[in-house]
């Protein structure tokens, strides 16, 4: 009789899916938004959502090199991943301390956190406070402070490291910008601290009164064109590529996946790849997706599974099991085709792509 063997499992074999981060691209594109704020201006990065889906402890290190010191997270749950790999003074988590566990954890690991009402700033202080960030609303009515509230005497025994704002509308044309800047101006004028912060990737494209001292992009590191001005300078980071895990021959009338909606005309190969639904590869791309090999494009046939996606082979009869077809998700046509935002495009990314 077989014994179980209970000593550590083996390491998993490598997934059939993959998503290749350009590190190149990424450094460079914090390069070129570095680029965009003059002087003293510092650049940081959003890495929430685990570092837009590409994974954060792949960009956090590619960042740190290039010359990022900034780094903003959105749940404390994110805060682990980071604190190998950068100081923890130099983590910011966005959504602040919601009750005892939250502060005692930003107490204990030297996390600052983002404060963004009263409530949360008494829980701060109540701990016995030390180094953290405010957020002041100054038109967007998601997360912070009033302006009204900035009075207050609470504010005044914090030790505040940055104030944060954030924009509504910094991808359009609009005339909220420039009054959420006036906003900011006032909160500039009421609270103390050693930096003042505003823009995310659009907002660096505003102009240098935006800039302040910390800018806090996210979407443009990653390679999403955040505002026109960015075309040119900000290239794709993210590209994903599945393996056929089977290749089959239909004849004429041969439907394909589930409900038949894609029937072959006459005999044809097909591929079928480990990219689904679960993956990010929503089903808004049934039909209307493609994936590349050595220049040919291959579309996707009939519905998204959940795990698979079939692909047209008939441009490429030397495709074979376990070759790698790269998907076709260049982030402003995607965007197009799928309407989906390109936020939505990156964070999407599932767990089973081995970030490379
Ligand atoms: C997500 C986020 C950012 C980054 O925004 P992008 O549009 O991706 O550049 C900046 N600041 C705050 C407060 C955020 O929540």
């Amino acid at each position: 009789m077989m014994t179980p063997d209970l000593g550590e499992p083996p390491a998993a074999p490598p997934a059939a899916l993959r998503l290749r981060i350009d590190r190149k691209a990424l450094a460079a594109n914090w390069r070129a938004l570095d680029a965009m704020s003059a002087g003293t201006v510092h650049t940081g990065a959003a890495v929430k959502a685990d570092g837009y889906g590409l994974g954060a402890a792949q960009v956090v290190p590619t960042l740190e090199a290039a010359g990022c010191r900034d780094w903003f997270v959105a749940h404390w749950g994110e805060v682990a991943a980071l604190l190998p790999l950068v100081p923890a003074a130099s983590i910011a988590v966005l959504h602040g301390p919601m009750n005892t566990a939250d502060v005692a954890y930003a107490r204990a690991t030297g996390v600052r956190p983002v404060l963004n009402s009263r409530q949360q700033i008494a829980l701060w202080l109540e701990a016995g406070g030390g180094p953290c960030d405010v957020m002041v609303d100054t038109g967007i009515n998601r997360l912070g402070l009033e302006l009204a509230d900035l009075g207050d005497a609470m504010i005044a025994r914090l030790d505040i490291d940055c104030c944060h704002s954030h924009l509504a509308c910094a991808d359009e044309d609009s005339p909220r910008n420039a009054m959420q800047l006036q906003r900011f101006a006032l909160a500039r004028q009421q609270l103390t601290a050693r930096r003042y912060s505003l823009a995310n990737s659009a907002g660096i494209a505003l102009g240098a009164a935006f800039h302040a001292d910390l800018t806090r992009p996210g979407l443009a590191l990653y390679g999403g064109l955040a505002r026109p001005e960015m075309a040119g300078k900000i290239a794709q980071v993210a590209r994903p590529e599945a393996a056929v895990i089977q290749v089959r021959t239909l004849s004429a009338g041969d439907a394909v996946g589930y409900n038949g909606t894609f029937t072959a005309a006459g005999a044809m190969r097909i591929g079928v790849v480990a990219l689904g639904y679960a993956d990010g590869y929503l089903r808004c791309w049934s039909g209307q997706g493609a994936f590349h090999w050595r220049g040919r494009r291959l579309p996707v046939l009939g519905r998204i599974s959940m795990d698979m996606t079939a692909v047209d082979l008939s441009a490429v009869p030397d495709v074979c099991e376990g070759d790698w077809l790269a998907l076709d998700y260049d982030l402003a046509s995607a965007a197009k085709i799928s309407g989906l935002a390109p936020y939505e495009l990156l964070t999407l990314l599932g767990q089973r792509f081995a970030r490379e």
